[in-house]
């Protein structure tokens, strides 16, 4: 059976005896699943439909804002197979909207399997020539920048990312890879195409410049220091945390201190702040998005791991849900559990407002009205 021939056959209607949470403050007793979409109100039904009745708090799917689909373990493109393989893996941990940022093969088609999460997608990577994982981004020079930004806009889906800082392995450490003016031509040139644009960073120094260009989210942002936050703040920019991958910032460390020790003692400063500073752009009012960067480094199916890890930087239940279902979800202008609204939802059977790790316990995943796992 193909993937249209599952999309047409008729699924069951679902009746949710929630509570269904609808925002960090809303909550309905109770819902209904027919058509693929969600009712507020009980629909009408021919008699004798039958209903399954489901049991247990309902969520929004969970959205990672920050993966990547079709880069290999290690690093290289995939097949679009093994890409259909990793959405997979990561719907069936309850990740039901995805912002890809950034692959090596066109993975597009994926949006047209309506058994994999929803795909909002960054096209490739941009970056400064020689200034990041070889393989992984499209590398131009500062002159290229703008014309390549174009078009990755045309062919992402409303995202352009942009590679702000990596090793400069003749200083020894991060560092801007770019020009104020370069990062101020890049936004304008997303802007123009009608785009947003993000960009990895892990550098200080980047934070003011991509601020002062107009970038619409930060990615990792572990430069964050008591001056850009306010400034990230603000501006209302959200942030996408990854702090899985900062983790892995020992390792990094590791490999480079032989020949770059001052990069090494920065990347581990980093690691060192990541829970502060994490909890210092929530308190000061940052939107904070999960992100997993699953994909290259890290494997796929790991978001349980980041909400654990907001959770260490003192998020609470509640803070922790809004940062992986309502707030990506209005960023990306994709609906939550409103009347009407696509039915990607989960079911956990104890509230994650009060412990998010009920958030791993799903007893159902329904993508588009259908229960997939
Ligand atoms: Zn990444």
């Amino acid at each position: 059976m193909s993937t249209a021939d599952v999309a047409e056959t008729t699924a069951p209607i679902l009746h949710l005896r929630g509570p269904i949470l609808l925002g960090p403050e809303e909550e309905l007793a109770e819902a209904w699943v027919a058509g693929g979409v969600i009712h507020h109100e009980k629909p009408e039904l021919p008699a004798g439909t039958e209903v399954r009745e489901i049991d247990g708090i309902v969520v929004p799917g969970l959205a990672d804002l920050h993966c990547h689909l079709g880069i290999a373990d290690g690093g290289g493109g995939t097949t679009l197979a093994e890409a259909r393989e990793q959405a997979l893996v990561d719907r069936d941990t309850g990740v039901l909207l995805v912002r890809d940022a950034g692959s090596i093969i066109d993975n597009s088609p994926l949006q047209q399997q309506g058994d994999l999460p929803r795909l909002i997608r960054c096209g490739r990577h941009l970056a400064r020539t020689r200034r990041y994982l070889i393989g992984y981004a499209d590398e131009v020079e500062p002159e290229e920048l703008p014309a390549a930004v174009t078009r990755e806009a045309g062919r992402g889906d409303g995202w352009v990312k942009l590679v702000g800082d990596w090793i400069d392995r003749a200083a020894g450490d991060l560092s801007p890879c770019w020009e104020a003016e370069d990062f101020v031509a890049a936004a304008d040139a997303a802007h123009a195409a009608g785009a947003r644009i993000t960009t990895h960073t892990f550098d200080e120094e980047t934070l003011p410049l991509v601020l002062d260009a107009g970038f619409d989210c930060l990615e990792h942002a572990t430069g964050l220091t008591g001056e850009t936050i306010p400034r990230v703040a603000e501006a209302g920019i959200p942030v996408v945390t990854t702090l899985v991958n900062v983790d892995e910032f020992e390792t990094y460390a590791a490999q480079g201190e032989g020949k770059f020790p001052a990069y090494a003692a920065h990347m581990r400063r980093l690691r060192a702040s990541r829970y502060e500073r994490t909890r210092d752009a929530h308190d000061a009012g940052v939107q904070l998005l999960v992100g997993t960067d699953s994909g290259g480094v890290l494997g796929h199916g790991i978001i349980h791991d980041e909400l654990d890890e907001l959770a260490a930087a003192g998020l609470t239940g509640t803070e922790i849900l809004e940062a992986a279902t309502w707030a990506p979800r209005r960023l990306l202008g994709v609906p939550g559990l409103e009347d009407g609204a696509p039915a990607d939802l989960l079911v956990v059977p104890a509230d994650p407002r009060i412990d998010h790790r009920a958030l791993r316990e799903r007893s159902h995943i329904v993508l588009g009205g259908r229960q997939v796992a």
